[in-house]
């Protein structure tokens, strides 16, 4: 809507059309938004079955159809990001006419809140899994060739496992396989891949059965959800990230945009919060980045170090981050996120606006 000033919900709300030639099905989707992106478009084709589902601000478009005819696995998906119009081109499996483009499916052609759509979920098939620490490993999952998704930064997605008969469904941070900052999305084409990183607690009920799963196996993925705006990050001067343990997931991504994307960024720093050194996650890597890009600084900080750890201890505390967390100027513009256990997360943002930081300078992530 506010791209459109005075304009009705009702003006803005999306259609399509679609066209075939002898191999191809062209769905136009005129979204009526600005700036449309690879992230907001999902879409899905399984058998016959066809979901695209359209981003646009707060609310959801989707079309969902049984597909006359069948098509063929690899789907390509254009966007034209300043008019706003996506397209999603189908290759026919039988050069036939199409005398119509499908039968629609309970939620076709609506246009709701995107809190009141339900969550999508597409089978990915495990195709490695690497050990990261002790007790945490990186599992690298395959989309299908036919489904067009781009998890956001900041946003996480839930794996769904039936465990002993029941539907178990959990959030998990995708992360890239690197923080080398010169990763690239492969194209569609490859099937493109998410990586998890993922702590495998002896007792978790979910995590259990995760690490059970075999090379090879397929796990359902659902549709990226999250209330980060990179927004935050694209006008700030000085950037901290608090994470505690795992909570170290979504600071990964958001990382390499900053430190690759946001010209404004004078300095970017990651206080990580452990209970052992062995606990730390891709240690070497942070200081590999630290090393390279002289805005990057990471500080360890363990809560049961070894008698021999040089470094910080302790757990998040008030005098611990009037002392960690600075402006580097003092009318810096600074966005702080905080991301780990849901205590280490309150205390946090409560001991931060203690030292005056207001909300609109902080970022918790959660569920
Ligand atoms: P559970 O069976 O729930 O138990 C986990 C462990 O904690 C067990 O040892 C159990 O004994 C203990 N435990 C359970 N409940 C409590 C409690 N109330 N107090 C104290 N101890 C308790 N995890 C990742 O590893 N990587 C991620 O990228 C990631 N992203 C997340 C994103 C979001 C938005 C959220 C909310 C969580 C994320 N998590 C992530 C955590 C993840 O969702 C699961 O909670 C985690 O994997 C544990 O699941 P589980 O079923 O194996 O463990
Ligand atoms: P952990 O138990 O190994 O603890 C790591 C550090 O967190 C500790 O050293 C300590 O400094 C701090 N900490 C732990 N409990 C605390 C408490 N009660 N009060 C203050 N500080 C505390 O951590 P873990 O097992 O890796 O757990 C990571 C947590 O992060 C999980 O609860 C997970 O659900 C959460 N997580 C959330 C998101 C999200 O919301 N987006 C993403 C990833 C992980």
């Amino acid at each position: 809507e506010k791209n459109v000033p005075g304009a009705s919900a009702r003006d803005l709300t999306p259609s399509y059309d679609w066209f075939q030639t002898d191999g191809l099905i062209t769905i136009v989707i005129y979204t009526k938004q600005k700036d449309m992106n690879a992230e907001l478009v999902i879409v899905d084709c399984q058998d016959k079955r066809l979901r695209g589902e359209f981003i646009l601000a707060d609310h959801s478009y989707l079309i969902e159809l049984d597909l006359d005819h069948a098509v063929r696995e690899d789907l390509d998906v254009n966007i034209a990001e300043k008019v706003g119009k996506v397209e999603i081109i189908l290759k026919k499996k039988d050069n036939v006419q199409w005398k119509v483009l499908g039968r629609p499916l309970e939620s076709h052609n609506t246009f709701i809140k995107r809190t009141d759509r339900g969550l999508f979920y597409r089978k990915c098939k495990l195709v490695s899994k690497t050990e990261v620490t002790h007790d945490t490993k990186l599992f690298s999952l395959m989309l299908p060739k036919s489904t067009h998704l781009q998890v956001p930064t900041g946003q996480h997605v839930y794996l769904k496992q039936i465990i002993a008969g029941t539907e178990v469904v959990k959030p998990y941070t995708p992360i890239l396989p690197s923080l080398t900052l010169d990763f690239k999305q492969p194209s569609c084409h490859d099937g493109a891949h998410i990586y998890l990183m993922i702590k495998i607690y002896s007792c978790g009920l979910f995590t259990q059965a995760l690490d059970h799963l075999q090379i090879g196996d397929y796990i359902s993925v659902s549709n990226p959800e999250g209330n980060f705006k990179k927004s935050q990050v694209q006008t700030s001067e000085d950037l901290f990230l608090l994470a505690a343990g795992t909570g170290f997931t979504p600071m990964v991504k958001l990382l390499n945009f900053a430190l690759t994307e946001v010209s404004c960024l004078r300095t970017v720093k990651l206080i990580f919060f452990n209970k052992k050194e062995d606990d730390i996650l891709w240690r070497n890597h942070l200081e590999e980045l630290a090393l390279k890009d002289k805005r990057f600084e990471v500080q360890f900080i363990l809560s049961e170090p070894r008698k021999d750890w040089g470094g910080k201890q302790g757990k998040i505390s008030l005098s611990l981050l009037s002392e960690c967390v600075k402006r580097s100027r003092k009318d810096s513009k600074v966005l702080i996120c905080i991301c780990g256990p849901t205590l280490f997360t309150e205390q946090g943002v409560e001991y931060l606006r203690d030292l005056g930081y207001s909300q609109e300078e902080m970022h918790a992530f959660t569920a």
